[in-house]
């Protein structure tokens, strides 16, 4: 059997830790794949999927820009990704391209659901990453309220009427000024605000966080951000984004070779990849 192939399709890719930590993760597992990056834009997009299918390639992932795109290009697609709207992974199927979406059970991995159920929480952001945490929080979760909160009021009110769809959960926007971000036992930043500067915040009233909340980051570079720092220093459980990064790449993996990856080797080629 030849090597297989896994493609990451995105536009930027460059910065991408996902080569550093599924090499590793193919390397501990003794299967023989290469996994790389590539750069494609949004008109190039149906000819790389196109390309990858005849290269006979076992699957890839897909990130900004195309997460929505791709769904229209795969033969089927997972009930998640669907509802989601976006998908981060195709899988090689007799039928042609299956489209998955892993940021779902990514997300979910590190947390306490049970702790967090009945309880208020707040999502800063309303794009892809959003759509993901506010579906994963519904389905899985089961706050008492999912309060989404973005600049652009019409894409989070957009998110919070999607959501009634995926569950019983109340989901609602609000702007900054009105999110009771204090109130709740969740926050999470699916806004990119932090990434690569150590002292930008998504939510700079530090005064909101306490030792009864949750904050969550979905930033991974830093490892530790601002957001993360401020509610560490109020008593808070802070999560940074590394833990979904390997445990969406963990279930990635796992549709593609029905293995489970060694998460211990991934996560330490990633962090080697982001000088943490
Ligand atoms: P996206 O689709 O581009 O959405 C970004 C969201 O953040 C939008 O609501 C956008 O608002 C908002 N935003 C952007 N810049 C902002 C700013 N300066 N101030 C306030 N809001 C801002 O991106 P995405 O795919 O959801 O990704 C969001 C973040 O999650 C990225 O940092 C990504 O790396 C991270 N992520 C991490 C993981 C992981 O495994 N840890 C997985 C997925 C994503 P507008 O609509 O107004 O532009």
């Amino acid at each position: 059997m030849p090597t297989r192939l896994v493609a990451l399709l995105g536009d930027p890719v460059a910065h991408s830790v996902s080569p550093d930590l599924h090499a590793a993760a193919f390397a501990a597992a003794g299967f023989d794949a290469a996994y790389l990056a590539c750069r494609v834009d949004a008109d190039s997009l149906r000819a790389a999927v196109d390309g990858l299918w005849a290269l006979s390639a076992l699957g890839a992932n897909v990130t900004i820009p195309h997460k929505t795109a791709v769904l229209a290009l795969a033969a089927e697609a997972s009930g998640e990704a669907r509802d989601v709207g976006a998908a981060n992974t195709l899988v090689r199927t007799p039928a042609g391209w299956r489209a998955e979406n892993t940021d779902v059970a990514g997300f979910l991995a590190p947390l306490d659901a049970g702790a967090l159920a009945g309880r208020p929480a707040v999502v800063l952001g309303a794009g892809g990453a959003a759509r993901a945490v506010v579906y994963a929080l519904v389905r899985h979760v089961g706050p008492s309220r999912v309060t989404v909160v973005a600049r652009t009021p019409e894409r989070a009110e957009a998110l919070a009427r999607d959501a009634r769809a995926w569950g019983s959960v109340l989901v609602d926007a609000a702007p900054p000024e009105r999110a009771q971000v204090a109130e709740a036992a969740l926050v999470v930043n699916a806004t990119p605000v932090g990434t690569g500067d150590p002292d930008a915040t998504p939510w700079p009233n530090a005064e909101d966080f306490g030792p009864h909340q949750t904050v969550y980051d979905l930033v991974y570079r830093p490892a530790r951000t601002r957001l993360l720092r401020d509610a560490h220093a109020r008593g808070a459980r802070a999560i940074g984004g590394l833990p979904m990064l390997v445990a969406q790449a963990a279930a990635s993996f796992r549709l593609w070779t029905g293995l489970d990856m060694d998460t211990a080797a991934a996560e330490r080629a990633a962090r080697t990849a982001l000088y943490l």
